[in-house]
C-alpha cells in the first residue's frame, strides 16, 4: 500500500478565501485552547489526553467561541491530533514543549478525506462545496487527508491518497545513461550537449524585494499594516521560487524520462558557498534543490542515480583520455586537452566523465 501525495494550487474566490483564512483561524483557535487547557491540567498535577483535550474543547466552544458553528469540525478536530502528537514528542524528548501559534505563523488547516470528493479540475470540501484546481489529482485511490494552506496570495491543496498499489519501476531500456553537469551558467548541462537555462530570479527582482523588506521594517511590528506590506514582501518571495521550481520542474521531468541511470556530482555546497562571489548566484539557482528534486524524481521512477565521489574533479578530467588539468580557472568555458587535444564545452565535458562513472560502476 503506498500513500501518495499531491499539492494543487486552487483558483479559490474570494468568498472561498475568506473561508480557508477562517478555518485556519478556527483550527488555530482549538489548538491553542487545548495547549493551554493542557497546562491547567499539568499544573493540577492532572494529565488531560489528546483526546479528552478535545472533548472539553468540545463541550466549551459554543459558548465561548459562538462563531464556530459555521466552520468546518474537521479542522478543529485535527488541531487535537495535531496537538496531541506535539505533546507526545515532548513527552518523549523529541521536541521542546509545545508552543502557541500566533496569527503570523503558516496559515493551514487539515481535514480528514472521507467527506471529500474529487470530480476532473475540482474539489468538493465539506461546508465550502466545490474549489476550482489548477490541475487534476495525479492519483486514484481512497483519499486520506487533505490540507489546506497559503503560500503568499496563493492557497493550495495538498491531497493525500491511498493508492492501493505499490510503486512500479519504469520501463527504462533502450533509454541513454545521461551524466548531468550542474552549474550557474546553465542549470543543468547533459553529456548529450544539451543545455537547461538558469533564470536566476532573485538577480531580476533582488531590489524590488530589498525596498519592500525596507518598507516592512519601518512599519510597527504585528500592525495591521506591517502584516500588509509582509504581504507584500511574500508575493515577491512567492514569485522567485516558482520562477525557480517551475524551471527545476520542467528539467527534470524531461530529464528523467529519457534516461536509464544518471550520474551526478556530489556538491559540497557549503565548501562552495565560502566563495563570496560564488554564493549569491549558487543560493540564487539553488542546485542543491535541483538535485535533490532530480534525485527523488528518479528514485520514484526506479532510475538509479549514482553520485560522483567527492574530489572526483569532473571539470579538470579529460572525458577522453583521462588526463587531469592541473588548473582551470572558471573564465575557461572551453575545455582542451593538452595531451590528447581533444575540445569540448567546459560543462559538456564535465556531464561526460560524469556519465562515465555511472557506467562504470552499473555497467550498462
Ligand atoms: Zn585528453
Amino acid at each position: 500500500m503506498a500513500l501518495e501525495a499531491h499539492k494543487i494550487a486552487l483558483r479559490a474566490t474570494a468568498k472561498q478565501r475568506s473561508w480557508f483564512a477562517q478555518q485556519c483561524g478556527y483550527a488555530r483557535v482549538a489548538f491553542n485552547y487545548g495547549l493551554s487547557d493542557f497546562k491547567d491540567g499539568l499544573s493540577k498535577d492532572e494529565w488531560r489526553s489528546a483526546r479528552t483535550l478535545r472533548q472539553r474543547f468540545n463541550a466549551a466552544k459554543r459558548e465561548k467561541f459562538d462563531w464556530c458553528g459555521a466552520c468546518d469540525q474537521r479542522a478543529s478536530a485535527y488541531a487535537f491530533e495535531n496537538l496531541g502528537d506535539a505533546i507526545k514528542r515532548w513527552k518523549h524528548g523529541v521536541n521542546k514543549f509545545p508552543k502557541y501559534k500566533k496569527r503570523s505563523h503558516r496559515q493551514s488547516y487539515t481535514i480528514e478525506g472521507a467527506k471529500v470528493k474529487i470530480e476532473n479540475k475540482h474539489i468538493r470540501l465539506p461546508k465550502i462545496g466545490k474549489v476550482h484546481m489548477f490541475e487534476s489529482l495525479r492519483f486514484e485511490g481512497e483519499i486520506r487527508q487533505v490540507t489546506i494552506s497559503r503560500k503568499a496570495h496563493r492557497w493550495f491543496v495538498s491531497i493525500l491518497v491511498e493508492t492501493g498499489t505499490p510503486h512500479t519501476p519504469r520501463e527504462t531500456r533502450g533509454l541513454p545513461v545521461v551524466g548531468i553537469d550542474v552549474g550557474i551558467n546553465s542549470l543543468a548541462t547533459l553529456d548529450n550537449g544539451k543545455q537547461y537555462p538558469n533564470p536566476r530570479p532573485l538577480k531580476r527582482y533582488e531590489r524590488k524585494l530589498k525596498r519592500e523588506q525596507r518598507k516592512m521594517s519601518r512599519k510597527v511590528f504585528l500592525s495591521n499594516n506591517w502584516y500588509k506590506q509582509k504581504r507584500i514582501v511574500e508575493r515577491i518571495h512567492y514569485k522567485i521560487a516558482s520562477i525557480r521550481e517551475d524551471a527545476h520542474y520542467k528539467a527534470t521531468t524531461e530529464i528523467v524520462k529519457n534516461a536509464s541511470a544518471i550520474g551526478i556530482e556530489t556538491l559540497k555546497i557549503t565548501n562552495m558557498l565560502k566563495n563570496q562571489k560564488l554564493a549569491k548566484a549558487l543560493s540564487d539557482s539553488a542546485i542543491g534543490g535541483f538535485l535533490a528534486k532530480l534525485k527523488s524524481k528518479a528514485e520514484g521512477l526506479g532510475i538509479p542515480v549514482v553520485e560522483a565521489p567527492q574530489f572526483f574533479a569532473s571539470s579538470k578530467t579529460c572525458s577522453r583520455c583521462g588526463d587531469k588539468k592541473e588548473d582551470l580557472s572558471l573564465s575557461e568555458r572551453q575545455y582542451h586537452c593538452q595531451s590528447c587535444g581533444f575540445t569540448e564545452d567546459r560543462d559538456v565535458n564535465a556531464a561526460i566523465n560524469l556519465r562515465t562513472i555511472v557506467c562504470g560502476s552499473h555497467e550498462m
